[in-house]
């Protein structure tokens, strides 16, 4: 385990194949996760940009719903980028008809917050936890934080306020697409969580 945590990318619908590639670059084998069977044999978890109702349709189709929700209640280090900050959200607004999320994380989160895919924008966003170079990222229809709870942390937030990053214990949400724009320090902390829970596990 040591050196290489074994992480799966959540491989139902999104762009699983550039969160792959940057996890393997950074030094992680990582798996395909569609079956409880392929969760079992992983660390820790990424749930990618993609659409958020599909995803949630396909994670109850494939029995994935109620492993990932014990996943995460159990401590299990999670990433969320866009749809994915959306299935880790305990509250969603504008969510398609009976769309569900994993939960976890204590914010509320606006679906396609910031308008349609032709207003996709990359913007610079500091993110004082990660250092002083800002993040370069990607807005894709992504979903904006509206309220923070208790429990979890602001990470991020654009020069208008609004939240775009947050933190609970080893849960990571993305409004945007640290994956497709270069940046690695969100997956890095990612892997720090899974290879800090993996060694008070041994
Ligand atoms: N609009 C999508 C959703 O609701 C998220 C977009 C994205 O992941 N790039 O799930």
């Amino acid at each position: 385990m040591a050196g290489s945590p074994r992480v799966g990318v959540l491989a139902l619908q999104g762009d699983v194949r550039e969160h792959a590639a940057l996890l393997a670059r950074l030094g992680a084998d990582v798996a395909l996760v569609r079956r409880p069977a392929e969760l079992a044999t992983v660390d820790g978890l990424v749930i990618p940009g993609g659409e958020s109702s599909v995803i949630d349709k396909l994670s109850r189709i494939f029995g994935m719903q109620e492993p990932i929700r014990a996943a995460i209640r159990s401590g299990m280090p999670v990433l969320g980028t866009c749809a994915g900050l959306i299935m880790l959200a305990d509250s969603v607004v504008d969510a398609i008809d009976g769309q569900e999320s994993f939960g976890g994380l204590d914010v509320v989160v606006r679906r396609n917050a910031f308008g349609r895919q032709v207003e996709s924008f990359e913007a610079e966003v500091d993110v004082p936890l990660l250092g002083t170079a800002p993040v370069k990222a990607a807005f894709i229809r992504g979903p904006v934080v509206e309220s923070v709870g208790g429990a979890a942390r602001t990470l991020a937030a654009l020069p208008d306020g609004r939240v775009v990053a947050v933190e609970q214990g080893n849960l990571l949400g993305l409004s945007f697409h640290p994956e497709i724009t270069g940046e690695t320090r969100f997956h890095q902390r990612f892997l720090d969580h899974v290879r800090a829970v993996s060694a008070d596990a041994a």
